[in-house]
């Protein structure tokens, strides 16, 4: 359970951080709580890692354009105890209180999360839901990466090797609009055995993003087709919820067999659906 040796630089702009990634080998640390057991277990050995802990404008959130922006470097708590993410996003604050514990909330980065696209964890069915952009930099300048393209695959993003995500952009919703995030947590680590995302708007659409499920995040555009213009009741949640994961491979590993996480999503977007009714 010790790294292999490597070499460790503190930077404080997104500039310095960038050409420090012009090496091969190098990687980024932000909370460290993904990387750094990676890198006990030695299934990751960087040569070198860049800490962006010390960049301020990486924690900046804040309301911009008709945007809430979360800077990457925004903790879990940051994210949770912010009251522009409590007024606007109420299913971030709840989906950020349900990561890990203390420790890994108060260390742990919206960033590193995402970048990280670990398939049971909470932020990406989240960012999915809420139709967020990721802005990203590297030499070649900045881009924005839709969330709905950004995970590709287990533990793989569109992210380029020498790109930093510096924030992430959600639409602030309009008025009425109600969100929750629901969960069954793995009881020893807290990733989501399933996560559930929702977001239902008051012009009658509905997103709806699950986490936990397959090699990533995704949002369910069965479900959501399903409740499109309709009222949520009985009949339309009932509807969504067969409509659900088609085409979808789900996972099963020594937590849940295909059926059984096939059967927790399903009570798990059911459950979802209720609340925002
Ligand atoms: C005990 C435990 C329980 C946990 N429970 C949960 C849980 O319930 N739900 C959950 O979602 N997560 C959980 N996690 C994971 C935790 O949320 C991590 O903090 C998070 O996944 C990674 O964020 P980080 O800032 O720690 O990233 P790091 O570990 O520092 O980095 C992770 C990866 O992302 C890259 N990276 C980091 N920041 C950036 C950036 N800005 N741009 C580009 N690349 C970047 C790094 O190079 C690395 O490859 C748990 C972790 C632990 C240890």
């Amino acid at each position: 359970m010790i790294p292999a040796a490597f070499e460790y630089e503190k930077v404080t702009t997104v500039d310095e951080a960038i050409a420090a990634l012009s090496n091969d080998d190098t990687k980024i640390l932000a909370g460290g709580h993904s990387l750094i057991p990676a890198m006990k277990l030695r299934l990751s050995r960087p040569a070198k890692l860049v800490d962006i802990g010390g960049i301020a404008a990486l924690k900046d959130l804040k309301e911009e354009d008709g945007e809430i922006v979360i800077g990457a470097a925004a903790t879990h708590a940051d994210i949770m105890y912010h009251n522009l993410i409590r007024t606007h996003l109420p299913f971030f604050t709840e989906g950020a209180s349900m990561i890990g514990d203390v420790q890994v909330r108060n260390h742990g980065t919206i960033g590193g999360s995402l970048a990280h696209a670990d398939p049971a964890a909470d932020w990406p069915a989240l960012v999915l839901a809420a139709d967020a952009t990721i802005e990203v930099r590297g030499s070649d300048g900045s881009r924005r990466i839709k969330a709905t393209d950004f995970f590709t695959g287990l533990f793989t993003t569109r992210l380029g090797p020498n790109e930093i995500i510096t924030a992430v952009r959600i639409p602030k919703p309009a008025d009425g609009a109600k969100s929750t995030y629901q969960k069954f947590p793995q009881p020893a680590s807290r990733f989501a055995l399933v996560g559930c995302a929702v977001i239902r708007f008051a012009d009658g659409s509905t997103n709806i993003a699950f986490t936990g499920v397959a090699e990533n995040a995704f949002r369910d555009s069965g479900a959501e087709q399903a409740l499109a213009g309709k009222p949520v009741n009985e009949e339309h949640i009932t509807a969504a919820v067969n409509a659900a994961l088609q085409n979808v491979d789900v996972l099963g590993d020594h937590y849940a067999s295909i059926p059984y996480r096939t059967h927790l999503a399903k009570v798990f977007l059911r459950k979802a659906l209720w609340a925002v009714k």
